[in-house]
């Protein structure tokens, strides 16, 4: 039986606000560019904990579990390949904690940073176990639903859900990056993914991380173009867009930008909206307010108005008698 806490919550609340920023916020608390988050899961129970609370007390639904990287694959870049599911666990588990009865847990789970056969190494199968080990402990934490995210690659991902639903009863939801020109590095397109997405039977599909407010507004609108009958879609936008600054790292998308992002994917019917990098507690207690707050009276995304009308000659002609008439006026 499949655990329905995601789809009753969606059901009961209309829109559901996700979470931000984990890497960025280890950073900040210390965690160095060589280090593993997932390891912080059981050196550093406190830290992962005060995030998760920090956005639960910012009025996030759902807390995302510090398991980005939790593949085998990913771990054994800190030779940590042997602990997948003590990691995983934890991170289920302490945000289990924080998230009780009334918020979600998702179990997220990120690619594996090899590519797939015929390009790569990584044979389809290999990549299915590694994400079923993976979604085992996520499960066993006390995951409500595995959020497979940050993905480029359709075979990536089809070993994801595969794995998923092997490693565990739970719902599967879906986020790609699509950071290189409106799609994924990979070349897939918001509408080819979330097609895809819903023939592998995934109800939850949507776009994470990628290039800031404004982009992941003109992917989710190519997406609900494309959404077919009953997929519910989802957004995790980055705080805007890195820069460099003295060797430190910041992002130029300020709360104010990220509440009017907020407001704009309720406005495409974009249901479950949260951030991803650069976002703090404080973008997504003003996203909360913006989630809470009046719908926009209306919307009409820039990208679409302003596209040039197509010139013809008939406009042009017309454009002419009524620059004429007003010239006559005068
Ligand atoms: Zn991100």
């Amino acid at each position: 039986m499949k655990s329905n806490r995601l789809f009753e919550q969606l059901e009961s609340k209309g829109l559901l606000l996700g979470d931000g920023a984990m890497g960025t916020m280890l950073q900040q608390a210390g965690l160095t560019d060589g280090g593993a988050p997932e390891l912080w899961n059981v050196t550093h129970p406190d830290v992962v904990r005060g995030i998760y609370q920090a956005y639960a007390d910012a009025g996030s639904d759902i807390i995302t579990s510090n398991s980005f990287g939790g593949t085998s694959y990913r771990l054994k870049l800190h030779q940590l390949q042997h602990r997948v599911f003590e990691l995983n666990y934890a991170a289920a588990a302490l945000a289990r904690e924080v998230a009780g009865d009334t918020r979600l847990v998702a179990g997220s789970i990120g690619p594996t940073g090899e590519l797939l056969e015929p390009l790569g190494p990584l044979t389809q199968a290999e990549a299915r176990a590694a994400f079923a080990e993976q979604a085992v402990g996520l499960a066993a934490g006390g995951a409500d639903f595995v959020l497979i995210e940050t993905m480029s690659s359709l075979d990536e991902v089809q070993a994801a859900v595969e794995g998923a639903r092997e490693g565990s009863d739970l719902p599967v939801v879906v986020t790609m990056t699509f950071d290189t020109n409106f799609r994924t590095m990979m070349g897939v397109s918001p509408a080819q993914a979330v097609q895809t997405l819903a023939g592998w039977g995934v109800q939850v599909i949507g776009a994470n991380c990628g290039n800031g407010p404004a982009e992941t507004e003109r992917v989710m609108w190519e997406m609900a173009q494309a959404r077919p009958a009953g997929v519910v879609l989802m957004a995790q936008s980055n705080a805007g867009l890195p820069h460099w600054h003295e060797g430190e790292i910041s992002y130029d998308g300020t709360p104010p930008v990220m509440a009017g992002y907020t407001q704009r994917m309720r406005a495409l019917g974009v249901q479950v909206i949260g951030a991803c990098c650069g976002s703090t507690p404080e973008h997504l207690a003003a996203m909360r307010g913006a989630m809470d707050g009046p719908a926009l009276a209306d919307y009409a995304p820039d990208f679409v108005t302003a596209a040039p009308k197509p010139a013809t000659a008939a406009t042009d002609r017309r454009e002419a008698r009524r620059a004429a008439r007003a010239q006559a006026a005068d």
